[in-house]
């Protein structure tokens, strides 16, 4: 079973001295968990530039889907760039973003036809469902989730409400977004249990918010995450989304499912909606779209796309090489990765559930698929979030060769490329045990 082969201390050397550089030249706003400088990756695997081997399970913030440089992506990347790197979509037709357009709108399981907006960010998918919205049903609220990230740019940040720092000093932002509950069973905000709840979370919107304060016929949209990523990969009750859809109806409001983290098969499924059983109105796609060629979408009916020609574009959406590298990574979701995450999910998920029965700390196991989380707490009952043991943990298992992230205030994510083998699912559970081991064993 390969292993991960630390040789040097880390950082090593070379990785040192281009931190220095990187701090000296590169903007302080990043947050940079550990010092991992990348020289080259393959599969789940990453070398630095000591050549030491790391085990991957952050897929490059859950971008990779095929693994790093898939042979057939590179292959499809390398034949499209001899032929044409760019010629603005926005302006011009070409096939590759025609191809993967028509890809698209396909995989919605209703059967309508849906048309496509390309941009080259998870952000800039946002800003156009955000944009779109207000152009269709010319209403200017909308409503979104504490603990969901959308993006950066300032319509997408206005929607976000994950971490004070990502909002501050940034005000004002864009008004008329009222943030309400998601929901997170573990923590629910009502302090009810599922399933007597009877997803209060979401009914709240209608019982409580629209008689109050919100008028219902004033809201162009609800945007939500299916499985919120960066806050903490809270899975939502299984009526959720449901009851969501069926207000949204109700009041002819949009339902905008903001799949950038959860979509291209990462939870068994094209979209976890599919995990639902919901049709959004608009869906927003990037991160693995494309193995990791910058490249955004956002998705809706024909009939809700009826923006005119000039309200919306950008130069490089829909670049050829990105078109089609997302069109070989759909085709190797369709004909294997998804069977995969499927097997390898469930995988993970007894392994970590079976280090749950051993450490106390790990309050919460959850996820769909390869979108997994695990939350650390001092203490079972009160739940306190345990975010310094969750930071060491991580700091100890990056020591050890296995690149993990957090999320959310104390959580881990597991977001490996779709490509996993059991082998190295139980090198990362072994190697987490270790680590969980030596912090709060
Ligand atoms: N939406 C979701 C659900 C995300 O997870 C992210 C990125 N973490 C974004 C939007 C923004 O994507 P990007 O960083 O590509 O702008």
């Amino acid at each position: 079973m390969k292993q991960p082969k630390i040789k040097t201390k880390l950082p090593g050397p070379k990785a040192s001295k281009l931190i220095d550089e990187d701090n000296a030249f590169m903007s302080p706003s990043y947050t940079r968990t550990y010092p991992l400088v990348v020289d080259k990756a393959k599969g789940v695997w990453v070398q630095d530039v000591d050549g030491n081997e790391f085990l991957d399970f952050t897929a490059g913030i859950a971008v990779c889907s095929t693994g790093h440089c898939h042979p057939r992506v590179v292959r499809t990347i390398k034949e499209q760039a001899e032929n044409l790197l760019h010629m603005a979509g926005t302006d011009f037709y070409y096939v590759p973003q025609i191809s993967l357009a028509k890809k698209l709108s396909s995989l919605f399981p209703d059967g309508t036809n849906h048309k496509v907006y390309f941009g080259c960010t998870g952000a800039e998918a946002v800003e156009a469902a955000f944009k779109l919205a207000r152009q269709h049903t010319k209403r200017e609220l909308n409503i979104a989730f504490f603990g969901s990230f959308h993006g950066r740019t300032m319509g997408a940040l206005s929607l976000t409400a994950s971490k004070t720092i990502q909002k501050k000093n940034y005000n004002p932002l864009v008004p008329g977004i009222t943030h309400v509950p998601y929901g997170y069973c573990y923590r629910c905000p009502y302090d009810h249990s599922y399933p007597q709840c009877g997803a209060e979370c979401a009914h709240w919107i209608e019982d409580t918010l629209f008689r109050t304060t919100m008028p219902p016929e004033e809201v162009a949209a609800i945007f939500v995450e299916p499985i919120q990523g960066e806050g903490g990969c809270v899975v939502p009750p299984p009526e959720f989304h449901r009851a969501l859809s069926n207000i949204a109806k109700k009041y002819g409001i949009l339902l905008v499912a903001d799949e950038v983290q959860s979509g291209m098969g990462r939870t068994g499924k094209m979209f976890a909606m599919e995990h639902f059983g919901v049709v959004p109105d608009i869906v927003t796609l990037a991160k693995g779209i494309a193995s990791g060629l910058p490249l955004g979408a956002m998705i809706a009916r024909a009939e809700i796309m009826d923006w005119e020609a000039g309200s919306h574009s950008s130069t490089f959406g829909g670049n050829p090489v990105s078109c089609q590298a997302a069109l070989t990574t759909i085709q190797l979701i369709e004909e294997e990765l998804m069977a995969n995450v499927n097997v390898q999910g469930q995988h993970l998920l007894n392994g970590l559930n079976a280090l749950q029965g051993v450490y106390e700390c790990m309050g919460d196991v959850r996820g769909k698929g390869l979108m997994v989380g695990v939350e650390f707490v001092k203490d079972r009952k009160t739940k306190e979030r345990a975010t310094e043991w969750r930071d060491e943990i991580i700091m100890k298992a990056f020591q050890k060769g296995l690149l993990l992230l957090g999320c959310g205030e104390n959580s881990i994510r597991f977001s490996p490329p779709l490509t996993v083998t059991s082998d190295e699912v139980d090198v990362c559970v072994s190697i987490l045990d270790e680590a969980i081991k030596e912090v709060a064993g």
